[in-house]
Order: structure tokens, then sequence, then C-alpha cells
């Protein structure tokens, strides 16, 4: 696998696949933008959301209430995204739908969209929109399609293939991977992993997985050290570590760099707005 790292929207490489149009034109068959990688309450990062680029499909993963600027930073096409995926209902991984979706009507948007999500989430969803912007959400021009999951669900959406696990979070939340004929991503959502996340997970190109602190057990979240073993363990290609806690990641960034360098597993530390491709 050749992974190539630019930052913001220059492009640096020529490997690097998608042209204006986004058509896919070389070898790289999936793409991660990382829009936000930090925790609930970091006053310099925004929330921990990604978004999947294939040559059929742009997946955001997340929508905390920092992501809505990051994506039209990134591109701010209001037709650009076919499906949003909610790991779980904390504020800092949905809220933003509100000003996504908001902006999509302001935009006369009428390609449909679909939101993939945990039973339950249409409802408080349709109350969301209604708090924060009551009687718009009615004159939307586009459908919103649901598609509600659980840990045993085995989905295909266009060219990916996706499926679910449970993590150990204080909210429900579900790990998704994501494959499509060569490539395979998961992401953790918020919550330490267990057997069957662990499952999910492995043999992954690139898992993006929550981490708190190094090595200190926090209960609903992961340690980098625990997810460094588990990833050699479970032949992971890539570890980008995210939603690091605000103080930890100010003040210990060089530090935990030294301490994850490691010839196997390449682990990544991103900052908003990397791209990799796979
Ligand atoms: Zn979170
Ligand atoms: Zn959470």
């Amino acid at each position: 696998m050749s992974i190539v790292c630019t930052v913001g929207k220059q492009k640096y490489d020529k490997d690097i696949i998608f042209n204006s149009n986004d058509i896919l034109l070389y070898s790289v068959t999936m793409k991660i933008v990382f829009l936000g990688v930090g925790e609930a309450f970091d006053e310099n990062l925004p929330n921990n959301s990604h978004l999947i680029i294939t040559e059929k499909t742009k997946l955001l993963l997340d929508c905390g209430y920092d992501i809505p600027k990051q994506l039209w930073k990134y591109n701010p096409d209001q037709n650009l995204l076919d499906a949003v995926y909610i790991s779980h209902q904390h504020a800092d991984h949905y809220f933003g739908l509100t000003a996504l979706f908001m902006r999509m009507w302001e935009e006369e948007r009428k390609k449909p969209i679909t939101i993939i999500c945990q039973n339950g989430f249409k409802d408080n969803f349709e109350r969301v929109m209604e708090f924060a912007y009551p009687g718009f959400s009615k004159n939307f021009k586009f459908k919103i399609k649901f598609i509600e999951v659980d840990k045993n669900t085995r989905i295909k959406f266009n060219d990916l293939e996706l499926s679910f696990a449970d993590t150990v979070h204080s909210g429900n939340n579900l790990a998704i991977r994501t494959k499509n004929k060569e490539k395979s991503i998961s992401y953790s959502g918020d919550g330490m992993f267990n057997e069957n996340t662990e499952k999910l997970y492995r043999n992954c190109d690139l898992l993006i997985h929550e981490a708190y602190l190094y090595d200190k057990k926090i209960i609903g979240h992961a340690c980098i050290m625990d997810l460094v073993k588990m990833a050699e363990g479970n032949n992971i290609k890539y570890l980008a570590l995210t939603h690091l806690q605000r103080d930890f990641r100010r003040n210990d960034l060089e530090e935990i760099k030294d301490k994850v360098k490691n010839n196997e597993l390449k682990v990544i530390i991103p900052e908003p707005l990397d791209e990799y491709n796979l």
C-alpha cells in the first residue's frame, strides 16, 4: 500500500487520484480526509470526524458541532456527500447535522442523502432539527433516507461493504468497518474495543481509533498503549490516533510520537484536514 500525505487541499504527489470532478484516475482506491481529530471540548481541534472517498461514494463518519465548517473548507459543494454515518448520540458526534442540512437546503440540494445510524436515531434527529430551526426541515427539497443498523448488520452501500461492532463507551456506540474491493478502513467512534470490535478491525488497512491518554486506562475510552498492542496483534497496517485528551495532546504530543514509533505498525497522529490515500 502506498500512503501519501497531503495537507489541506494542496496535492503534492503524482499518485493523488482525484481531479476536480473527483473521478478516480490512478491506482488509489480509498481516500480519507481527517476533517477533525479532537475530543468533545478541545478549544483548538474540531471534533472527531472523517470523510471517506471512493470511486462511487463520499461517506462522512460522524458530524459533531465543529464539523460543518471543516467539511465546507474541504469542499463546499452541497452535493458532495452521499451518506453520513453517526456512531452514537453524543453531541460531538452529531450536533453538526443541523447546520450541515440547513446549508444543503439553503443551497437547494436536490440529491437524496442517507443517514446510517442506530435504531431510534431518526426520531431524535427530527427532534433536534426542529429544535434548532423550527419548521424548516419540511421544506427540504432532498430526501433523507435512514438505514438503521446494529452490531450484527452487514450492508452494501454503493461500492462499500459496511459492518459494525459495539465498543465500551458511556453512550451506545457502534464502530464501523468500510471496505471496497481492495482496501478497508475502520473507525471506532468512541469507546474501548472488546472482542467484537477487535474482530471487526482485524486485517484492516487503516484503523482510525479514539484514544484518550497514553497508558492510563479511563473507563469508556481506549489508551494508546493498548491500541498499539491490539493493532499489532490484529495485522492492522496503519493506526490513526484521534480524540486525544486536550491537555495531553497539547503538552505531550512530541513525546507520544516518539513512543509510538514502530516499524511494523505505522502510527499516524493526524492534524485537521490531513488527507491520506490508500
Ligand atoms: Zn466523542
Ligand atoms: Zn461519546
